[in-house]
C-alpha cells in the first residue's frame, strides 16, 4: 500500500478543488425542496462545478453516467440523478467531487426535503457529528484506524448500523488512492497517519441494520430493511493538529 504525501503546492490545489466542493453543496442546498427532480439537482452542479474552472470527477468515473450521486431515503451511496422528484420528508444524500488542475476534492452531505420525521433527522446528525468525532483523532502519529474507532464509538450508543461493505479512501491526483478507510472499529491499528495525507472520510449510517446490497443498476447500493441512510463526507488533510478539512 501506497499512501502519497501531498506537498505544499498540491496541497494549495487539493484546497481550491475541496473549496469548490464546499460551494457546491451550499448552491445545490437553497434547491432541495419538494418537487424539483434529482436529474435537475445534477445540472445545476454540474454547470456551477464548471463555472468554477472545474470538472466534475463523478462524471464517466468507472462509466458513472452523470455528476454527481443522488441517494434518497433508504438508498445508502451512488444512486444516480434522474426523475425521481423529491417529496416533502425525503432525505436526500448527495456526494460530489471535483478536479480542478489534475487534483480531486470529494464530499457528501445528506439533505431533508421540507419536514422529516424526528428519527431521520436524529439519523443525519449522528452521521455528521461521526465524522467531526473521528477526525477529532486524524493527526499525524496517530493510526487510520483510531479514526475509524472514533466513529464507532460516536455511533454505537445510538443503534444505528454502521456500513462496512463501503469505505472512505485516500485522495489526490485519483479520487481513490490508497489507504481503505473503514468505519468501524478494526483489530488491527492500520498504517501510521502522516503529515500531508489527504483523506476522504465518510460515515455511511443506516437507521436499521448495517447491510446493504446494490441494484440492478449496478450502482445504486439500498440497505436491505428498507430503512433510511445518510451519509457525511468531507476531504481531510493531515496535520501535527486535528485534520485540516478542505471541504467545508
Ligand atoms: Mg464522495
Amino acid at each position: 500500500m501506497a499512501i502519497f504525501i501531498k506537498n505544499d503546492e498540491q496541497i494549495a490545489l487539493m484546497r481550491i478543488a475541496g473549496k469548490i466542493v464546499a460551494r457546491t453543496h451550499e448552491h445545490l442546498s437553497k434547491f432541495i425542496k419538494a418537487g424539483i427532480t434529482t436529474g435537475e439537482l445534477n445540472s445545476i452542479a454540474e454547470d456551477f462545478i464548471r463555472s468554477n474552472d472545474a470538472k466534475p470527477t463523478f462524471l464517466g468515473y468507472r462509466g458513472f453516467p452523470k455528476a454527481i450521486c443522488t441517494s434518497v431515503n433508504n438508498e445508502v451511496i451512488h444512486g444516480i440523478p434522474g426523475l425521481r422528484k423529491l417529496l416533502n420528508g425525503d432525505i436526500i444524500s448527495i456526494d460530489l467531487g471535483v478536479c480542478y488542475k489534475r487534483f480531486h476534492g470529494d464530499a457528501a452531505r445528506t439533505f431533508a426535503v421540507g419536514d422529516i420525521d424526528q428519527k431521520h433527522r436524529e439519523l443525519l446528525d449522528v452521521a455528521e457529528k461521526s465524522f467531526f468525532a473521528g477526525i477529532e483523532l486524524c493527526t499525524a502519529e496517530n493510526n487510520l484506524h483510531d479514526v475509524s474507532a472514533a466513529i464507532d464509538d460516536y455511533v454505537k450508543p445510538y443503534g444505528f448500523g454502521i456500513v462496512t461493505e463501503w469505505c472512505g479512501h485516500g485522495i489526490g491526483r485519483q479520487l481513490h488512492e490508497d489507504p481503505q478507510i473503514p468505519h468501524t472499529r478494526q483489530a488491527k491499528r492500520g498504517p501510521r497517519l502522516r503529515r500531508g495525507m489527504t483523506l476522504a472520510i465518510e460515515p455511511m449510517i443506516n437507521l436499521g441494520s448495517s447491510k446493504v446490497s446494490t441494484m440492478n443498476d449496478n450502482w445504486t447500493v439500498i440497505t436491505r430493511d428498507g430503512e433510511y441512510s445518510a451519509h457525511y463526507e468531507n476531504t481531510v488533510l493531515v496535520t501535527d493538529g486535528t485534520a485540516e478539512v478542505l471541504t467545508l
